[in-house]
């Protein structure tokens, strides 16, 4: 292979015996034992052992005597059957060891901040040194499953005549939700780029362009709060077609899912269930629901409106609802501090409380609140959530949003509990029907997805009158919980498109001076097209079974948004600011 090895550390097997080889690698274990001394030799593919013996090869074995764990060496000596007694049938490698002659120490190593086969070292240890921590066999894997699934695309999308495109990073703001990340520029100072959110314009005067079928592994930036699963800056399969309505694009994302996952060895089943919004959150409380495990969720606000319980009617008569689910086997599991518990956990979601109604094996019903309700009531509270025997049922009651939040907080709260979540399954969906606009926090519109996304057809006349009330053409792909992808048709109408832009608060001369170049190119001849863009990150978490997007990031940033690595973000030398025409100004209490 080269003048460093002959194979890797982990090929070795019996059929080699006899051969002379080179080996090079890491230092990942060693063992003196007096006389002879092991080594572990590491690298991506495994470890293989090493023995130097003194009366064989007194060089090689005073260099093993001298070497730390993560030095790199190189090994020349005879690959040898190992004895019966010392075999070891857990590694690939182990029916082998290579008898050193001669080694040479490559890179020697410092003593280790922390220990690679310790599984509790701090996460901003680790990825302060990364280096070492992308060393695990671990972190080796998921890195691998993310290179397998991008493989895997792009030939799926490839084999369709996609055009792999690239976009700008540095350009206008394209608002998706977030705030900019900004990119001063020196040659016009005071004047900046920014990153972009995702590449959606450019995709969008791509189809203006003709190109008809586009994708990108496109880096995406979002200045906003960081959690398990979103980062500040992250990867996406953009993508988009034109001429196609949602079906075709739903289609297209289901195929390619199948795809990456059969090559991952998991079959999933075609066509993924399509669920209107209304119906998602109605159910499972949530616009992306985990559909590995029931907690359906009911409605019982008719039943309970007229109830003596005025926790119940009262919420009915002010505009609002009553809904429950039921966890079954509850009732002998649950004690009153955990209701206290639960309660609290309602609380934090907003909720005002949570009742709850104990269904005993029996068949009779045990809580503080029945004595409030009539049969008819317990009844239908029991036939809603449908509660057996053994069952709890939790009912909310509450406007229709302060529900659905805490009933769509505490299903899987509850699942993951009472482990009701099975293993091995992937439940994909399209949530579709999504609104067009959403309430700001100062009354008025803002885009549920982005402000490109078309209306459905028929309610475009509603735009002015009854915002509200417009559905779009916008989808998701959920995938046991985890929103995995955002979509939409496109608006391909200048006029539309203003419209649009007005209702969230962008007047049509804002538009002109921030979007122009968008309308611009609705006006000359843009075809029908809409695309989606899912996430690389959150598809290797999935196939990677973690729930931590740092986990299959290479160089990750912390979850404060700081990178202990190279110890970025810093502050700009005088000079530097200067001529950027920049000045920083400390915000008061800072
Ligand atoms: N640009 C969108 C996003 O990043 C995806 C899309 O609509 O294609 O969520």
């Amino acid at each position: 292979m080269s003048a460093y090895r002959d194979m890797l550390c982990g090929e070795p097997r019996a059929e080699h015996a006899g051969r002379e080889l080179t080996l090079s690698g890491w230092v990942g274990g060693r063992r003196d034992h007096g006389g002879l001394v092991f080594i572990d030799l590491r690298d991506r593919t495994g470890l293989v052992q090493l023995v130097m013996d003194p009366e064989r090869s007194p060089a090689a074995h005073a260099v093993a005597q001298a070497l730390r764990l993560e030095c790199v060496v190189r090994a020349r000596g005879t690959l040898v059957p190992r004895s019966d007694a010392t075999r070891n049938d857990q590694l690939p490698t182990g029916a082998v060891e290579l008898a050193v002659g001669e080694l040479e120490l490559l890179s020697s190593s410092e003593v280790l901040p922390f220990q690679l086969d310790d599984e509790n070292v701090d996460e901003g240890l680790r990825i302060r040194h990364r280096y070492l921590d992308l060393r695990r066999p671990r972190m080796q894997e998921l890195q691998g499953i993310r290179t397998r699934a991008v493989r895997s695309i792009r030939r799926f999308l490839d084999e369709r005549d996609f055009l792999d495109l690239e976009t700008p990073t540095m350009t206008r703001a394209t608002p998706e939700g977030a705030r900019d990340f900004v990119i001063p520029f020196r040659l016009e100072p005071g004047t900046f780029y920014a990153l972009p959110q995702s590449p959606q314009l450019y995709k969008q005067l791509l189809m203006c362009g003709g190109f008809d079928r586009y994708y990108q592994i496109a880096r995406c930036w979002r200045d906003e709060a960081q959690r398990a699963d979103r980062a500040l800056e992250f990867t996406q399969l953009d993508l988009e077609m034109s001429f196609v309505e949602r079906e075709d694009v739903l289609s297209l994302t289901e195929q390619l899912m199948a795809e990456v996952w059969r090559d991952a060895g998991h079959e999933v089943e075609l066509p993924f269930p399509r669920m209107p919004y209304g119906e998602a959150l109605a159910r499972y409380g949530s616009d992306k629901p985990d559909l590995r495990y029931g907690l359906e969720i009911g409605d019982v606000g008719a039943a309970v409106a007229g109830s003596e319980f005025g926790v119940f009617s009262g919420a009915v008569a002010s505009g609002g609802v009553v809904r429950c689910l039921s966890v079954p086997g509850a009732a002998d599991v649950l004690s009153r501090k955990d209701f206290d518990e639960l309660a609290g956990f309602a609380k934090e979601w907003g909720g005002k409380g949570l009742a709850y109604l104990i269904f005993e094996a029996d068949g009779s019903v045990r809580s503080p609140i029945a004595k409030f309700l009539s049969e008819a009531e317990i009844a239908a509270i029991r036939e809603a959530s449908g509660a057996g025997n053994g069952s709890v049922a939790f009912i909310a009651a509450d406007s229709q949003a302060v529900v659905e939040r805490v009933l769509g907080a505490l299903r899987p709260h509850l699942a993951r509990r009472f482990e009701l979540i099975p293993a091995g399954l992937w439940c994909f969906l399209f949530v579709v029907d999504f609104p067009l606009f959403k309430r700001n926090e100062d009354g008025g519109w803002t885009a549920e997805h982005h402000p490109f996304t078309a209306p459905k057809r028929e309610h475009e006349e509603l735009l002015e009158s009854d915002p509200g009330a417009v559905a779009s053409e916008a989808y998701d792909l959920v995938l046991n919980g985890l929103e995995m992808a955002s979509g939409s048709i496109r608006i391909n109408r200048a006029e539309l498109q203003t419209r649009v832009l007005d209702v969230i608060g962008i007047d049509p001369a804002e538009a002109e001076e921030r979007f122009g170049f968008l309308l611009r190119a609705l006006r000359f001849g843009a075809p029908p097209h809409g695309g989606i863009a899912p996430g690389i990150d959150r598809i290797a978490m999935q196939l990677g079974d973690t729930d931590n997007l740092r986990e299959v990031v290479a160089f990750p940033k912390l979850g404060g948004g700081a990178d202990p690595l190279t110890g970025a973000p810093a502050p700009l030398p005088a000079e530097q600011l200067a001529e950027l025409g920049l000045a920083v100004v400390r915000k008061p209490g800072a």
